[in-house]
């Protein structure tokens, strides 16, 4: 029988680094020392205060049946009550929020809620690869809204044509960004919200980094700014924060209607996220502070380690102010793949091509610094013997 893949996943963008990845499995088959600055996941264990709270939870028989589809209220308390001492933003945990298993699964199935067939949806770019790909699942079509350096990667909305700003109905923002490590502040927040209001557009800013940021940066969440709650909603994660990628924990918080859209999609597709899990994430909100400052402290240090390297190197960069990457400009003749071929080549060290994140991310790849300090040191003194 010929088994025929549903045409959503012909469609996916195709896989740019196929070429890479064969570079480095031949490197690393030859028992070459290959560094791999390609991934962003935390090396740095989970706090054991939050282990131990889900070790207690798991204890519990209680916590072994179906969860509740919008998340305990004991969890949806705790995260409105994080919001409002992190952000000063009063929310109502029975309406206002939503556990979700993870960011990812949220940013998945916003648009199945929102967008119908050629539906027009706003997402950054270079940016996260599943706000497009959602996007085309729910028959949507992704206008791509590019980063500009100019711009302070921030997009540009009034360069967002007429007939687009009609058709669309939502617009993904990530700001810390991965992978530009911009931040913005309330000004340009300010201005999404009229562009949002004026054009029926819901915004839904993922802002999985806002507690990753260095020199006393705090960024600010979007729903800080007057009128956010009536067009959007916003994504945490637990992820980066705690590191605590593999756990699957994530809210979104917002505008009612918003969040009981998702919440409606959410019921007919997962069952929530596991009790102890959720409890353990009471834990983490609830100390947030605890052991925060150290684990962005060893991201700042191996920020500035890195960087040095770069300015001694010669290599261009984006300052980054918050989340864990470094995006670098390939040097001039050189494309994103050119250049991190380059830097596998001489260096036996992998990076993420910038185009990977979307067509403008050409020009630039992504570096990550969830790695021990002494690869990342070591990485550096290699990146200074390349010749370009
Ligand atoms: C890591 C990341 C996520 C995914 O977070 P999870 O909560 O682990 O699913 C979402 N958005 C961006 C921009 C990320 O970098």
């Amino acid at each position: 029988m010929d088994i025929r893949w549903a045409r959503r996943i012909d469609e996916l963008p195709p896989y740019l680094f196929a070429e890479i990845d064969a570079k480095k499995e031949e490197l690393i088959k030859k028992g070459v020392d290959v560094i791999d600055l390609g991934v962003g996941d935390p090396d740095l264990p989970t706090p054991e205060h939050i282990i131990n709270a889900l070790e207690r939870a798991a204890n519990d028989p209680a916590n072994h049946r179906y969860p509740s589809y919008v998340g305990m209220l004991s969890f949806r308390e705790a995260a409105a009550r994080w919001m409002r001492r992190r952000f000063g933003v009063d929310l109502d945990p029975g309406s206002e929020v939503l556990a979700l298993i993870g960011s990812k699964e949220g940013v998945a199935h916003i648009p199945l809620a929102f967008i119908d067939p050629g539906d027009v949806v706003l997402v950054p770019d270079p940016g996260y690869p599943v706000y497009p790909v959602s996007t085309t699942f729910a028959g949507g079509v992704p206008w791509l809204m590019p980063l500009y350096k100019e711009n302070g990667f921030l997009p540009d909305l009034s360069a967002i044509p007429a007939d687009i700003r009609k058709k669309a109905k939502l617009m993904f923002l990530n700001y810390p960004n991965n992978p530009t490590t911009a931040v913005t502040g309330n000004d340009f927040f300010d201005d999404v919200v009229e562009f949002a209001a004026a054009n029926d557009i819901i915004v839904c800013h993922d802002a999985a980094y806002t507690e990753i940021a260095y020199d006393g940066l705090r960024p600010p969440s979007f729903l800080e700014v007057d009128g956010a709650m009536e067009v959007g909603m916003e994504l945490h994660s637990h992820s980066k924060t705690y590191n605590m990628t593999g756990w699957r924990i994530a809210f979104a918080v917002g505008n009612k209607r918003a969040i009981g859209g998702l919440g409606k999609v959410k019921t007919n597709i997962d069952s929530g996220a596991f009790q102890a899990v959720q409890a353990a994430a009471i834990e983490a909100l609830d100390n947030y502070t605890l052991g925060l400052a150290e684990r962005v402290g060893i991201y700042q240090e191996r920020r500035d380690i890195f960087c040095r390297g770069l300015d001694e190197a010669g290599i261009k960069y984006h300052h980054t102010e918050a989340t864990f990457y470094v995006w670098i400009e390939a040097p001039s003749g050189y494309s994103s793949q050119q250049f991190a071929n380059t830097l596998l080549t001489q260096s036996a060290i992998v990076v993420t091509p910038g185009e990977g994140f979307g067509k403008y991310g050409e020009g630039y790849v992504r570096v990550t610094l969830t790695i021990a300090t002494d690869r990342l040191t070591e990485a550096v003194e290699r990146i200074k013997d390349v010749t370009l």
